[in-house]
């Protein structure tokens, strides 16, 4: 029984042992393919994110390139920005001026003038070079991509995954380019084709002619201050009104609209980042203020036809957004205007002297004047200015016009 009993013991260590082997070696092939995994998929990554940073890259360097192209206009959309953040430290501090501009000297003054009118110039000529370019800016982008899959082909085994994903996102840019397109502007009676030409055409006068344009507003501390000035001049002006500001103030339209001005479009947020996410955030952003503006007059059949771009409507970080919004209101026959004369009250110029030495130097030499001024609430120098600016421009023989007239 005993010598069983032994037997019997070695043999179940034996079938132990054995298990246990059975066991391991299974552990090891286990453990073995698992880190096998691991490295592909580790592999897997570190090439796909190698791609992901090669085509920012690339997008990067076209961004560059554009910007460079742009130098101009992008010392408007610099100026514009500067603009806002004056305004939002002013708003919040309670002070204005807490910037120091250093943007006051002739030559950038000029450099903005030019850039103001070759972008409100924007006939539907450089519109369509621009959309064009960026489209091919984009097919760019993509054939990079495109490139940058095929060559990690040649190393890799498990590209082809990657290679597909890479052919989604192109997909899905070009799903986005299409609904872009597709978005339309809540408008019943748009421009007719010759108002929007005249308004194509706004740079190209025989005759002296000023038109006097304010951002940012209504503002219950600047605004009435300027209506009185502009009343009292008999000057009917432009007010590009932002939607935030009309639902604060719905009064001071109403009375702009009574006394005989435009109410035009400057959108909702004035916040580039909301505004500029998309072509059709900016639509959005239209066709919201245009219903507030609506609302404020008691009069659903008022629509603003002219929108102005916050920090103007080239250049700039977002000036692919921009190109499709504007893309955009054309089709939708909404115009969309610039300047190409400017008093610097956003951005810097804090006394009476510095305004009127800038509204002379980008008003020199040209007949018509789309001119920049603001209405924000911090905007109290414009107010106690103006009517030095009217005067001057009476001495120089301008007459004043509002947007309306070439409607
Ligand atoms: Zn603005």
């Amino acid at each position: 029984m005993s010598i069983y009993g032994i037997e019997y013991g070695e043999n179940s260590k034996n079938k132990f042992k054995k298990k246990n082997v059975i066991l391991i070696i299974i552990i090891i092939i286990a453990v073995t393919a698992l880190s096998i995994l691991g490295g592909i998929m580790l592999a897997k990554k570190v090439n796909s994110d190698k791609e992901l940073a090669k085509a920012n890259i690339e997008q990067n360097e076209n961004k560059q390139e554009a910007q460079n192209d742009n130098e101009a206009n992008k010392i408007v959309e610099t100026n514009s920005q500067t603009n806002t953040e004056q305004t939002n430290t002013a708003q919040t501090q309670g002070q204005s001026n807490t910037q120091t501009n250093t943007q006051q000297s002739t030559s950038s003054s000029n450099k903005n003038e030019t850039s103001a009118q070759q972008s409100s110039s924007s006939s539907s000529n450089k519109n369509e070079t621009s959309a064009q370019q960026s489209t091919s800016s984009s097919n760019k982008n993509q054939t990079t991509t495109q490139q940058s899959t095929s060559s990690s082909n040649k190393n890799q085994t498990t590209t082809q995954q990657s290679s597909s994903s890479s052919n989604k996102s192109q997909t899905t840019t070009q799903q986005q380019t299409q609904s872009s397109e597709q978005v339309k502007v809540t408008i019943k009676s748009p421009l007719s084709q010759t108002q929007w030409d005249a308004l194509s055409n706004i740079y190209s006068s025989k005759q002296k002619v000023a038109y006097l344009t304010f951002d940012d507003g209504p503002s219950t501390t600047v605004t009435p201050q300027i209506l009185d000035t502009l009343k009292k001049e008999n000057v009917k002006a432009t007010f590009f009104v932002l939607g935030t500001m009309v639902k604060s103030n719905p009064s001071l339209v109403k009375r702009e609209r009574a006394e005989g001005h435009y109410i035009a479009n400057h959108g909702y947020s004035h916040v580039y980042s909301k505004i500029y996410a998309n072509a059709s955030n900016a639509i959005a952003e239209y066709d919201k203020t245009n219903k507030l503006i609506q609302q404020a007059l008691g009069d659903s059949t008022y629509e603003a036809k002219v929108f102005r771009f916050p920090g103007g409507s080239s250049g700039g970080p977002y000036d692919s957004i921009k190109t499709k919004a504007k893309k955009i209101l054309k089709q939708n026959r909404v115009a969309y205007l610039d300047w190409n004369c400017l008093t610097n009250d956003a951005a810097g110029a804090n006394t009476k002297d510095a305004i009127m030495k800038n509204l002379k130097s980008t008003s020199k030499g040209k007949n018509s004047l789309v001119i920049l001024m603001h209405d924000a609430p911090n905007k109290k120098l414009t107010a106690s200015t103006l009517p030095d600016v009217i005067s001057y421009l009476r001495g120089q023989g301008y007459i004043f016009r509002s947007l309306e007239d070439l409607m």
